[in-house]
């Protein structure tokens, strides 16, 4: 499908919104050099056989789906919206929300099966549609264009249904949270049918490799401490490390150096039970890259 040269492989970013900043800065982590001062349209990379293609994001699923490019980066919500059949290859861990529904403050509406009956605004009618058919709703659905959220204070609807990320806009509009529909988060997606191609599936695994390389090491703090010989095994216990532990013995023969990767959401209690367990001159180093 498409008529590109074939041994280029395009990939999808939205052009302008909450996704590009981590979009851009994600695929220069994985060493691809470009520029995007006006993100023409078509920016190619200088190092590295792709081209970037900046779109608004609604579009990059059915891109993707239908091979106008290989590679798109999107929230999960928009493929599900768009019904795209495309390869979810890499959850990149941003663009973190939830499609929820939500009805006013004050509005005698508690529980999904209350909103039988109701009129719910979407710019996610698919979504929605398939969510009250799971849960054997009927409620009318109001199609409209971008955020709902003013659509019950203007009588449109009884209930929204849009996406939020702290929930902080929907107290704004006076509005609580009555069921999440799903979670979604920025994805690496990809055209079937350029998995199916050797040298494209070839070019696609290079670069899924590079993403999944700094989205591991973002995880990691690299730690190094000196010990007492004496407590090394006290340390390595508490020190899980990716494999095991460096240990290097140091001038002094009761002192012991020990490095070790830890994962950044247990790093601080890891660091106060190496200080308790004898540990010091602890210092802490970010992870640039991990290929495992
Ligand atoms: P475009 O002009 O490209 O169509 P848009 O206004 O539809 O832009 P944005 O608001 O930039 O899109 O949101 C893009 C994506 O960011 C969403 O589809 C979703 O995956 C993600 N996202 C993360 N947090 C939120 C949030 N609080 N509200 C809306 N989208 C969010
Ligand atoms: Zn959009």
């Amino acid at each position: 499908m498409g008529t590109r040269p074939p041994e280029r492989l395009r990939i999808a970013l939205q052009n302008a919104g909450r996704l590009t900043r981590d979009s851009t800065e994600l695929l220069r982590h994985a060493g691809l050099e470009f520029e995007e001062h006006d993100r023409r349209l078509l920016a190619p990379c200088r190092n590295f056989a792709l081209d970037i293609l900046f779109v608004r994001d609604d579009d990059i699923p059915e891109y993707v789906q239908d091979g106008v490019v290989d590679l798109g980066i999107v929230g999960t919500n928009a493929v599900r919206e768009a019904g795209a059949r495309v390869d979810v290859l890499l959850e990149l861990g941003f663009g973190y929300c939830s499609l929820v529904i939500a009805v006013p403050e004050r509005s005698p509406i508690h529980s999904a099966r209350d909103l039988s009956g109701a009129r719910i605004a979407t710019a996610y009618p698919r979504s929605l549609k398939a969510f009250l058919r799971d849960q054997g709703v009927e409620a009318e659905v109001v199609e409209i264009r971008g955020s709902a959220e003013i659509a019950p204070a203007l009588d449109v609807s009884d209930a929204i249904c849009d996406l939020v990320s702290t929930g902080s806009t929907l107290r704004l509009n006076d509005l609580r949270p009555l069921v999440t529909v799903y979670e979604s988060q920025a994805a690496l997606t990809a055209h079937p049918g350029s998995l199916r191609d050797e040298d494209r599936a070839a070019g696609i695994r290079r670069l899924e490799l590079r993403m999944e390389a700094y989205l591991t090491a973002r995880r990691l703090r690299y730690v190094m401490l000196n010990a007492p010989a004496a407590a090394l095994d006290q340390i390595k216990a508490i020190l899980p490390g990716l494999r095991s532990p460096t240990v290097i013995p140091l001038a002094d023969p009761g002192l012991v150096a020990v490095h070790a990767a830890v994962e950044e959401e247990v790093f601080w209690e890891v660091l106060e039970r190496l200080k308790a367990a004898g540990g010091s001159d602890i210092l802490v180093l970010p992870v640039e890259k991990l290929m495992r």
